[in-house]
């Protein structure tokens, strides 16, 4: 599946819309808590349970938004962060689970 239409709404969300029709929308802060790079996957992996993440206003803006190949898309965060690569199974997963 690829993407026909990313935006980024409101500087909130992530939208896409799919050759399929489909739409997906995805809140910004829940795609960089989640950042599937390595840095941040040994990051969570360390933290606590009960630890909640401070996430300041440049963390979850998008500076940057590149299409990697033709299986997922790179985003580069207002603080620099731009080694997260979120492929589109992950993004229609994520989107599912709302
Ligand atoms: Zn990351």
């Amino acid at each position: 599946m690829q993407p026909a239409i990313i935006k980024i709404l409101e500087n909130k969300y992530l939208w896409i819309k799919w050759s399929d029709e489909t739409e997906t929308k995805i809140g910004l802060q829940k795609l960089r808590e989640l950042c599937p790079c390595a840095t941040c996957h040994a990051e969570r992996a360390n933290q606590s349970k009960s630890y909640i993440p401070l996430i300041q206003k440049n963390q979850i803006m998008v500076a940057e938004l590149k299409v990697v190949g033709n299986y997922a898309i790179n985003i580069k965060w207002r603080d620099g962060h731009n080694t997260g690569f979120y492929e589109y199974t992950f993004l229609r997963n994520l989107a599912g689970q709302e």
